[in-house]
């Protein structure tokens, strides 16, 4: 047997999974020579795009509902005239079938990709797909996937598509490690959901075990571990035991208000629709830090209505007793709205993303503040502007929602206060973070973008996912000054993006003073017992020792040196 390996990627959904590995290589399969190529096709698109649909009811009921979505739309692509006419097209020109299919898919993938909209770009990749599908079509072969999974292992593919865990049995992955994709990409994005340890973008990853061989994914650190020998095992199986045992313990802090020290601290959770607003109030979240409206603007074909909107905001506060922190719509960067029509961007993270649209889209900013101010009637609600960059940018997020109350009482219909805050996540909002605290009420920070902007790295960069720690001192120096200067003013200071989700970040998210965290809705109870369990006094040096780290992995060793003593 071979040595152990151990390869570092990227930390896509926290816990340790153990088990034999289970390779995904997809060989290509030889296409015969036929008759009809053009009916092969035709009769191999159809086959494809049945097994899609399939796919998207097994991933339906398994409660993947964006995995289904993509399988639909996948299933349609399979099925398009567009399609068989390239193919046609090419076949007449003299290739053969696989070659035609491989050239129509590219045409296809290409204008996709330069149809200026990212939610197109990413079909692109979704023409690929089906061309190897309808390819394994032609040759009568069902592509070997996650279904296949006779027993429990830890998944090491590639990549890993929506068709390759729709048909998986979750029961039967330990884990995932996946040479492509980032810590927010599609894998991620499942694996988080089920609560199943991922690794991303850890390189070399398919050619470094063989299938049957022992892996250990740790995902909390994004790290693979191929065939551990027995001391790394006992260690990783400690690891995960007392990960178990704390999930479990946890729950005893469920609806428990917790202190960090003699300060209270909320934990609140992070959603994205009405789904997860089930699980936060299931959590006993200390209400919502962060609700993401996207899901009302995005995958529509029309903006929603100001009456939709007042109600899905109702619906949130009308949970809980505690603030509901709502954010305006964060549309660009990677989540377009195709009814807007966007220009295209060369660097659209660096573009007109965030509240750098309202501008451009007034009446949908307007609609929106129209829309909160009439739901806080329901509830406490706090408003906050994503990607607010200048001071400039917070007064006219007061004057949107100043406008809209002036423009209700105009028409004698009836409205709520609300708090107005700001996500920090540029560096600048961190850097003058004491010029901006006068003109709000609140400061929640985003290290998911704070990271991507400070180490210019982009969120979705599957090459350059290592950079991507929340844990880098200067990170953490612009999440210390955006605490000191919201304390300094009297606001109230969270943080919402992923690292608070972290138990180790979040202590030093405590120590710099924050009052609230908001976190994934299944940790919220683990965040909170790690709160109450911490002596908040110890955490005054291990905090000035990370910030004068040298790296996040510094940083990191500081944490588990503290969360284990
Ligand atoms: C963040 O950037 O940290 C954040 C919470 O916002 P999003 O992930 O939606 O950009
Ligand atoms: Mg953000």
């Amino acid at each position: 047997m071979s040595e152990m390996v151990v390869i570092d990627g990227a930390a896509a959904s926290p816990g340790i999974g153990d088990g034999p590995a289970f390779v995904i290589r997809l060989e290509e399969p030889e296409i015969p020579d036929l008759d009809d190529p053009h009916g092969a096709f035709i009769a191999a698109a159809a086959t494809a795009s049945s097994q899609l649909t399939e796919l998207a009811s097994s991933a339906d009921s398994a409660g993947l509902e964006e995995a289904g979505e993509i399988l639909r739309a996948q299933a349609m692509m399979a099925d398009d005239p567009m399609l068989a006419d390239e193919v046609k097209a090419a076949l007449a020109a003299g290739l053969d079938l696989g070659d035609a299919i491989d050239g129509a898919a590219n045409q296809i993938a290409e204008s996709l990709r330069n149809a200026g909209s990212d939610y197109l770009a990413e079909r692109a990749a979704d023409v690929g797909e089906i061309a190897k599908r309808i390819r394994f079509a032609v040759a009568g072969v069902t592509p070997a996937g996650l279904d296949d999974l006779a027993e429990r292992a830890v998944v090491v593919a590639r990549s890993l598509t929506a068709a390759d865990t729709a048909g998986m049995n979750p029961e039967l992955v330990a884990g995932f490690v996946t040479e492509e994709g980032g810590p927010t990409g599609h894998v991620a994005v499942i694996a988080r959901a089920l609560g199943i340890p991922a690794a991303v973008a850890v390189p070399g990853a398919t050619d470094a075990v063989a299938t049957g061989e022992g892996v250990i994914v740790d995902g909390s650190r994004g790290r693979a571990v191929f065939r551990p020998d027995d001391t790394t095992r006992a260690e990783y199986t400690a690891r995960a035991t007392a990960h178990e045992e704390q999930l479990a313990a946890a729950q005893l802090y469920r609806g428990q208000g917790v202190s960090f020290g003699t300060r209270a601290m909320k934990v609140a959770a992070n959603v994205g629709g009405p789904d997860d607003i089930q699980v936060a109030a299931a959590e006993g979240a200390d209400g919502v830090g962060l609700f993401r409206t996207e899901f009302l603007f995005l995958d529509a074909d029309e903006p929603p209505s100001e009456e939709k909107q007042v109600a899905a905001y109702r619906q949130a506060l009308e949970r809980f007793s505690d603030p509901v922190v709502i954010r305006t719509f964060d549309i660009g960067g990677d989540k377009p709205a195709p009814y807007l029509k966007l220009e295209v961007e060369e660097n659209p993270f660096l573009g007109v993303r965030g509240m750098r649209l309202y501008e451009g889209q007034w009446d949908l900013a307007v609609s929106q503040a129209r829309a909160l101010l009439r739901a806080a009637t329901s509830g406490e609600l706090w408003v906050m502007a994503p990607m607010v960059a200048t001071v400039a940018d917070a007064a006219t997020m007061r004057d949107l929602f100043s406008g809209a109350a002036l423009a209700l009482d105009a028409e004698g219909l009836e409205h709520g206060k609300v708090k107005l805050g700001v996500m920090v996540e540029v560096p600048s909002a961190a850097l003058n973070a004491a010029a901006l605290a006068k003109y709000v009420d609140f400061f929640s920070i985003g290290t998911n973008d704070l990271t991507q902007y400070t180490l210019a790295v982009d969120r979705t960069s599957a090459p350059l996912a290592g950079y991507l720690d929340a844990a880098e001192p200067s990170v953490l120096k612009l999440c210390a000054m955006t605490a000191k200067a919201g304390s300094q003013h009297g606001l109230s200071v969270s943080v919402c993006g992923e690292a608070a989700s972290d138990p180790g970040l979040a202590l030093l998210f405590a120590a710099m003073g924050m009052d609230k965290l908001s976190v994934t809705a299944p940790a919220v109870n683990l965040i909170k017992k790690t709160i109450a369990e911490a002596d908040a006094a110890a955490m005054d040096p291990v905090l000035e020792a990370c910030l004068s780290a040298g790296s996040a992995g510094e940083v990191r060793t500081l944490l588990d040196r503290t969360l284990t003593s």
